[in-house]
């Protein structure tokens, strides 16, 4: 594997990252592992005249990417970066290992595998992507409209799953001819720096896509000036609010994908075998750390039971331990403040809510910030481990006895991601998906998430839609319309 430091040095030498031109201060932090806790590299956080600079270079730079390069063309290199991505799976896979503590089983064959899929699956967009259409509004005008792209846009990732978050929001937004300043979270840049790394082998005029590091603030500063024409981001509602706020002012796009508080309603005539896996992956994938998690389990009061034995039972094969084994299955948390947090919600759980407590929720004493997965009995809505996101491996169970009734508490909440149900009555099933108030419904599944669907959130969860699709797509263009007088 490569080591973190040389990595880091390489993408330096490279370009990859904005390197200091200015004796200007400079905010510098150490990366620790999510894995143990040890300390990694010293990350320099980009200041004001990188970020000046950074956007007068992708202003450049995305003049001659989207004049100079065919829609061909910039295909071929997403499709290049593709093919590379495939060689360095292992590599890129065991560094984001040591930037989230997730488990290298996961992220060796989704993460890294979808991101293979999602680069080849823009580049094969060309064709469509130029659509526009003809009006037939008068026999003397000619009148046309067609796509161009944003200019510069700006990609804010959380660190959850840092790779994915930035090959989704950099592929369309180059595949379509903008440039892209991405700013990874500080807690996980590493895998950014080999994106923009692999991109450049690919060909990828310098400029076009460019890293910079640094915490919130970097990206504020990214972000407030009228240069940037959109902003993509994925993070919490507070940010994603502050961020809306901004764009207000300068009148720029904005895609936000932002969190979730997601109902799984188990109905009696489900698969008990199945809705039980289905609660585990929507609870304790990626060590719970997931915006559309289904953590809101609504159990039909009849099968309770039944339902409960089995979820125990299949939660306690779930080997915790060292993510970089193949075997594990739950990691630690990305870091110490955020074990913190869960530990803090799963302590409200049953000292102030009054909820039971069946099964784990325990802190390990090893290294790294590792807590058992958690499942609460006995919860009611108004509880607070019920309403707000924990963004950790804890489930409340709660029961139900009728249809409508469960979909009005489902739908009682400020967010709005993702849905799920259990049920062997699909005809139920679609009747319940159009009631629910979510971008997303997962119907006997969850947590499924092919790029070529458009992904989002009603209410809180969310503004617009990123992914495939048109919907989503054309959230990187403008349309421009062209009137033609031809007598
Ligand atoms: P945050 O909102 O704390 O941070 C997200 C990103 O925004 C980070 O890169 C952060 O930088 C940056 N940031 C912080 N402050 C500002 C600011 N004022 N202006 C611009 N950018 C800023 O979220 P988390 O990283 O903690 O991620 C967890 C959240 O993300 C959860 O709520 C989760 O539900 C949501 N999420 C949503 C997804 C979706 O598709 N809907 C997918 C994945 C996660 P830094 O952290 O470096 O300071």
């Amino acid at each position: 594997m490569k080591n973190v430091r040389t990595l880091f040095s390489h993408l330096k030498r490279k370009r990859l990252t904005v390197t200091p031109t200015t004796t200007e201060t400079r905010i510098t932090y150490e990366l620790q592992s999510a894995v143990d806790g040890s300390p990694r590299v010293k990350v320099t956080s980009a200041n004001s005249s990188d970020i000046q600079r950074a956007i007068e270079d992708a202003q450049l730079a995305q003049q001659v990417w989207y004049n100079d390069y065919s829609a061909q063309e910039r295909a071929r290199i997403l499709s290049k970066a593709s093919s590379i991505l495939s060689c360095r799976l292992d590599e890129v896979a065991q560094i984001e290992v040591m930037d989230t503590g997730r488990c290298i089983s996961e992220i060796r064959t989704n993460d890294i595998p979808s991101a293979i899929h999602m680069l080849s699956y823009y580049a094969h967009l060309p064709g469509i992507l130029s659509h526009g259409s003809v009006q037939d509004v008068h026999l003397s005008l000619l009148s046309y409209t067609h796509r161009e792209p944003l200019g510069v846009t700006v990609g804010i990732g959380a660190w959850n799953f840092p790779f994915l978050n930035t090959v989704s929001k950099s592929a369309p937004a180059l595949i379509f001819g903008n440039s892209m300043l991405y700013k990874p979270s500080e807690l996980t840049p590493s895998s950014a720096l080999i994106l923009a790394d692999i991109y450049r082998e690919a060909g990828l005029p310098e400029g076009v896509f460019q890293v910079l590091l640094g915490d919130g603030n970097v990206a504020a500063e990214m972000i407030h000036t009228e240069h940037v024409r959109k902003i993509s981001f994925t993070g919490s509602v507070e940010t994603g609010k502050k961020i809306y706020k901004n764009a207000a002012e300068k009148m720029q796009k904005v895609t936000l994908e932002l969190g979730g508080k997601s109902p799984l309603i188990i109905m009696p005539d489900c698969d008990i075998d199945r809705a039980v896996q289905g609660a585990i992956d929507a609870n304790f994938y990626a060590n719970g750390q997931v915006c559309s998690n289904g953590t809101r389990v609504y159990v039909h009061e009849s099968i309770k039971d039944d339902f409960l034995a089995t979820l125990v039972h299949q939660t306690e094969q779930l080997k915790v331990g060292d993510p970089m084994d193949e075997a594990t299955m739950i990691g630690p948390m990305v870091s110490k403040d955020h074990m913190n947090k869960v530990l803090e919600y799963i302590r409200i759980g049953k000292e102030d809510d009054g909820a039971t407590l069946l099964y784990g929720g325990e802190k390990l004493n090893s290294n790294g910030n590792f807590i058992t997965p958690c499942i609460f009995v006995d919860c009611h809505d108004h509880m607070r481990i019920v309403q707000e996101e924990v963004f950790g491996m804890l489930m409340s169970v709660l029961t139900f006895q009728d249809d409508d009734e469960v979909v009005a508490r489902a739908n009682a909440t400020k967010f709005g991601l993702a849905a799920g149900i259990y049920t062997n009555d699909i005809a139920k099933a679609l009747r319940l998906s159009k009631k629910l108030e979510v971008g997303n419904v997962y119907i006997n599944t969850y947590n499924d998430g092919p790029c070529e669907l458009p992904w989002g959130g009603m209410k809180q969860s969310g503004i617009g839609r990123e992914g495939g699709s048109l919907e989503a797509l054309y959230e990187w263009t403008e349309c421009k319309s062209v009137y033609v007088k031809i007598d």
